[in-house]
């Protein structure tokens, strides 16, 4: 088979690729839906990576929240290590050891009666919507295929069609059409919008407890207990998107714990796959997971044992409290750190507008006078700290919860130095 034509060669395997080499290759062999700062890891232990040439940096966006135990926990590495060598895959046609301890650990976890496996986040959300339609339809008594579910602006759940379908992001759902329809969008933070958005045919009402991809968006205190209180009035499920909120990030195993809050579902994955595997699951009582029978719906790798195996030990790891305790506690240092910035500087300028957050989960709204959140997180970089920018200019940080009090000391002072090299410009 031909190269393509204007593709550039490839260069001889027994040459070691400069950082260079293995920027520019990777950059023209792979589609450009990713725009990658330029910094080229090859090994990382704990908070911190260490590029092809030795230099390290403190990880701040920790895998989007799927490294909260660490990059090489000894404890997931030892437990994907043991299964590796005896059993990796067997397809759901067949048990295997690991199975049953997963599940009902999970279920445990979020005190739900059981669990469904499956791998990614997209497809963990897609199936809580196929639960939620079914459910609908059977039990709620919704009339065939009339069923809507309601959905936040600016939510961030996933990349499939149906999905990016009930996007508000262009970017995200722009050339993607036709959509799937049943979807109703109202505004993040009202409770009154969901409110009026309900009808007898509304089976679900979908929310990320905090918006992560919109920029750390926290919603107003008692937000989430008022939709718990509208979709038991009204007989909706209440799905929570805790794929990156949810595992420790914020201080507490769940972000809806910090109201008390208990959703019909939750949708986890991100940090339970422990930074090794993909691993994603819906958790929910009998009478809403039990509407699947035997093909109705399913994975090949949903569930296997090296997934299992790994989710074991990060449930291991959760269930001692100690990852949610030190998520609380760092973030209120860090939280205490970062609203420093909002001071205004000596020239009366103020480079940090706002800081939003919970636990060890912050976004930082840079004044976009000053630079980019792009242009932030290359500055960054170059003082070993890799973040990444969202939404123009705020940067979200959330480090790996094995971070040290120091590093994220150190971390915030190299973000001071930034703007005051950005306001001096
Ligand atoms: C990352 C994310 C997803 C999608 O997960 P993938 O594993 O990338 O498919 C869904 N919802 C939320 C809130 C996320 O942060």
């Amino acid at each position: 088979m031909n190269a393509p034509t204007n593709a550039p060669s490839n260069v001889p395997s027994n040459v070691p690729l400069s950082t260079e080499d293995l920027i520019r290759l990777g950059e023209s062999r792979s589609a450009h839906n990713y725009h990658p700062l330029p910094v080229v890891i090859r090994s990382a232990e704990g908070a911190w990576v260490t590029d092809v040439d030795g230099k390290r940096y403190l990880d701040c966006l920790a895998g989007y929240s799927s490294l909260n135990f660490g990059h090489g926990n000894p404890a997931i590495i030892a437990a994907a290590r043991e299964q590796l060598d005896r059993l990796t895959l067997t397809s759901r046609a067949f048990l295997h050891d690991q199975f049953a301890t997963f599940v009902s650990g999970l279920a445990d976890l979020c005190g739900k009666d059981m669990v469904l496996p499956m791998n990614t986040g997209a497809e963990a959300v897609e199936t809580a919507i196929k639960v939620a339609r079914k459910w609908g339809y059977e039990v709620k008594g919704v009339p065939a295929d009339q069923a809507n579910i309601i959905v936040m602006e600016d939510n961030f759940h996933g990349r499939t069609t149906t999905i990016v379908g009930f996007s508000t992001d262009p970017d995200a759902r722009g050339g993607f059409g036709p959509f799937t329809p049943g979807f109703r969008i109202v505004k993040y933070g009202s409770a009154e919008a969901i409110r009026e958005a309900v009808d007898e045919n509304t089976v679900a009402v979908l929310i990320e407890p905090i918006q992560g991809e919109a920029g750390v968006l926290v919603p107003p205190d008692g937000y989430l207990t008022a939709v718990r209180e509208i979709c038991s009035e009204n007989d909706v499920l209440f799905i929570a998107d805790e794929i990156q909120s949810g595992l420790g990030r914020t201080g507490d195993t769940f972000a809806c714990d910090h109201e008390g809050v208990v959703p019909d579902m939750y949708v986890l994955g991100k940090a339970l796959g422990g930074g090794v595997v993909p691993v994603s699951a819906v958790a929910a009582n009998a009478d809403i997971l039990g509407v699947l029978k035997p093909g109705q719906h399913g994975s090949t790798f949903g569930g296997n044992p090296l997934a299992c195996a790994v989710g074991n030990a990060v449930i291991t790891l959760l269930n001692t409290g100690v990852y949610q305790t030190r998520a609380r506690d760092l973030g209120a240092f860090l939280h205490t750190r970062l609203r420093e910035l909002i001071a205004p500087d000596a020239d009366g300028r103020t480079p940090v507008l706002a800081v939003r957050g919970r636990g060890l989960w912050a976004g930082v709204d840079i004044d976009p006078s000053l630079a980019t959140g792009r242009e932030v997180s290359e500055a960054l970089m170059r003082r070993g700290v890799l973040a990444k920018d969202t939404h123009g200019s705020t940067i979200r940080l959330a480090p790996p919860i094995v971070v040290t009090e120091e590093d994220l000391g150190w971390a915030v002072d190299q973000l001071a130095a930034v703007l005051s090299e950005f306001a001096s410009r």
